[in-house]
């Protein structure tokens, strides 16, 4: 057994985090299925990665001094992230989140010291969006900086330079495609780019959620939503800059009832408690192997995102009322 190395800053206790196989996944696709555990990092999600990148970027570039703030608009776990990294750093965190994300979210942001505005949920056109209130909060305060993880690169550099890296040393060099879904696109483009840069052949795939245009847009060259999606965190309606460039070889929708039908196999199964949106990456990695598969390539090895933990949605996708009403179906063991 090889220990993970001892840290001497907890900062660095962001990435790194375990792949481990999926069984269930790997047997519906005929090929290997890896997940990478983010709900491993210290604020349980993925977006860890990005709120460290870009506070560092703003150190970087002088925009963040001793003693300032950090403001981001945010469906919830960038600001989780930010919070820790402005706690380890010295600094003071401003979270605007829409309304309508899960109270588990909100309860751990205002724990984690962070200051939390709420608003309501509305169109990125309108001017009260999270993300412009949160661009009009940063302009106000002295000493704050905007993180704008939308469209703040440092957010997909995150993805080049740690996940990208670590998948690929953790397949030993041996990966035939990769997939998840988009809120900022950072994931997908950082590491889509970052693994490209190893193999320019690996496969690289959106896994877009109903009631998102990106689907489209890979696919017909039209940002065109269709259908809705409970998922929190993913489900983007614009090419952000993070998006940019973004090297997408192909494309796949993937309703709720998917992503619940793996979030469920996975726990019950599996014994791994996850969100929505990881529910969802594990059916995009099934289509995206079944589809190596369906060219040939028997052996081929599939990389997706275990983007966060299922204990921040008990009141919303592990809570049988909250199902009901949503007219989702109810896991087995919630049922009685
Ligand atoms: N899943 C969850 C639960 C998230 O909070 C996010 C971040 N919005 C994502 C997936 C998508 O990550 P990204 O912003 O890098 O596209």
């Amino acid at each position: 057994m090889t220990a993970p190395q001892a840290k001497t800053s907890t900062l660095d206790l962001i990435g790194n985090t375990p792949l481990v196989l999926l069984k269930g996944p790997s047997e519906a696709a005929g090929c290997e299925i890896w997940g990478k555990c983010e709900f491993a990092n210290p604020g349980a999600s993925v977006k860890d990665r990005a709120a460290l990148w870009i506070v560092r970027d703003a150190e970087a570039r002088g925009e963040l001094k001793p003693g300032g703030t950090v403001i981001e608009g945010t469906a919830g776990n960038t600001g989780i992230g930010i919070a820790l990294v402005a706690n380890a750093l010295g600094y003071k965190s401003v979270i605007v989140m829409p309304d309508n994300q899960s109270k588990e979210k909100m309860d751990t942001l205002r724990a984690l010291g962070a200051e939390l505005v709420l608003v309501p949920p509305t169109k990125f056109a309108d001017p009260n969006h999270f993300v412009h209130t949160s661009r009009r909060m940063a302009e106000d305060t002295p000493g704050a900086i905007w993180a704008n993880q939308f469209d703040n690169i440092a957010n997909r550099k995150a993805h080049i330079e740690s996940t990208a890296p670590e998948i690929w040393q953790q397949l030993e060099g041996r990966i035939d495609g990769f997939t998840c879904a988009a809120g900022t696109g950072g994931t997908i483009a950082g590491t889509g780019m970052g693994l490209k840069a190893f193999d320019e052949d690996i496969v690289v795939a959106l896994t877009d959620p109903h009631g998102a245009a990106l689907y489209n847009y890979f696919a017909h060259g039209e940002l065109r939503a269709e259908g809705s999606s409970v998922a929190e965190g993913i489900g983007q309606g614009r090419i952000t800059a993070n998006l940019e460039g973004a090297p997408i070889d192909t494309q796949f929708r993937i309703s709720d009832e998917e992503g619940l039908e793996w979030v469920r196999r996975l726990l019950g199964e599996e014994g791994l408690c996850l969100g929505l949106s990881s529910g969802i990456n594990v059916a995009g990695a099934v289509a995206l192997g079944r589809e190596l598969v369906a060219q040939g390539r028997k052996d081929a090895r599939v990389a997706t995102i275990l983007c966060d933990t299922g204990f921040r949605y008990l009141s919303t996708i592990y809570n049988r009322e909250w199902l009901e009403a949503k007219g989702l179906p109810v896991f087995p063991w919630l049922a009685s």
